[in-house]
């Protein structure tokens, strides 16, 4: 089967490099301009992971990123000179938060393969996976540290990628290699332009790699509103980890988050948020089964933007993860509402 399936992939892949207008005035890293002067929108075109559908074998749309930014350019929200575009991030970057073992582990195609949980990918060189898979992985990371030098600079940054929460300091998992949000924060603090930082991840998996990348330091505080029943198992330890069950409605779910939200400024005193935005408590996503609609998701991110606004306090989205074919639509009617919401002169 292995020698039978690789020429394939490599044909399609050669055949697979059209890129639209759009994707091509994206796509070299360039400041842009903040949207009513205080939200940057971050996205770059080379974000996206490309093995001529060999992608698809993980039920991640990689394809929303993409298909957000356009939505948000086609109701004129965004123009394409707004857009910041970022650079990778760096080796250095990297051994930040992660270890050597783990940049060595990328040298295989198998690891590689594990981490994005795309098995058949193993049979691909390592050199192809590298620009395929591990050079999106970086500009998307790359992607929210921009977002969060912005949000320093603005008030909101918003990367239309990133959030990769499974991320640990000597492994990937669950489609997620590098830690972005980790390295975000190590890179301000090492540069003196925070101290402490508040991750609110309500993606419905638990941020379990934040929680080990962040463990046993006091100037960061982890919250990870997930369900209880689904992967990770086990789960990992957070400052702060809220199990939901299976079937929890939008009522019932945002009065959980407002009545922890204010606790959670006061604990961490974050000089920035970083918010896991994932969409995948949605009813129909097919890798959980928490019941909130469109609407409920939209109101929650909405909630904890509107929390740092009013506190004055820097805050950056990332998309994580929304595995259903409505999910790229719910992420981009969240970015609409914050746009469309956000008071220039407030
Ligand atoms: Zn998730």
């Amino acid at each position: 089967m292995k020698t039978l399936l690789l020429p394939p992939f490599l044909f399609l892949i050669t055949a697979c490099c059209c890129t639209s207008r759009l994707s091509k005035e994206v796509s070299k890293p360039r400041d842009g301009q903040p949207i009513k002067s205080k939200i940057a929108v971050v996205y770059s075109s080379n974000y996206q992971i490309s093995l001529a559908g060999l992608e698809r074998l993980h039920p991640f749309d990689i394809q929303k990123y993409k298909r957000i930014f356009e939505q948000l350019v086609k109701d004129s929200l965004v123009k394409t000179s707004d857009i910041f575009v970022p650079e990778p991030i760096t080796k250095d970057d990297i051994l930040r938060v992660h270890t050597d073992k783990f940049l060595n582990s990328l040298k295989s195609s198998k690891n590689i393969a594990a981490y994005i949980e795309a098995p058949l990918l193993s049979f691909l060189p390592a050199f192809i996976l590298k620009r395929a898979v591990l050079r999106p992985f970086q500009y998307a990371s790359g992607g929210t540290l921009l977002a969060s030098r912005n949000a320093l600079l603005y008030g909101v940054g918003i990367n239309i990628g990133g959030g990769y929460h499974h991320a640990k300091p000597d492994a990937g998992e669950g489609f997620c290699v590098y830690a972005d949000i980790p390295i975000a924060i190590r890179i301000l603090q090492a540069e003196g332009k925070i101290k402490r930082a508040l991750v609110i991840d309500l993606d419905v998996h638990q941020g379990n790699g934040t929680a080990v990348c962040l463990a046993n330091d006091d100037r960061t505080f982890t919250f990870s509103m997930h369900q209880g029943s689904i992967y990770p198992i086990p789960k990992e330890i957070s400052d702060l980890d809220i199990e939901l069950n299976a079937g929890m409605d939008d009522e019932t779910y945002l009065k959980i988050l407002s009545k922890n939200l204010p606790s959670l400024f006061e604990k961490a005193k974050p000089d920035i948020v970083f918010l896991v935005a994932g969409c995948d408590t949605f009813k129909d996503d097919p890798l959980a089964s928490i019941n909130m609609t469109g609407n409920g998701i939209v109101k929650r991110d909405w909630m904890v933007i509107d929390e740092c606004l009013r506190r004055n306090i820097p805050i950056v989205m990332t998309l994580a993860g929304g595995y259903s074919k409505e999910a790229w639509h719910i992420q981009y009617k969240s970015i609409r509402n914050i746009l469309e919401k956000i008071n220039p002169a407030g």
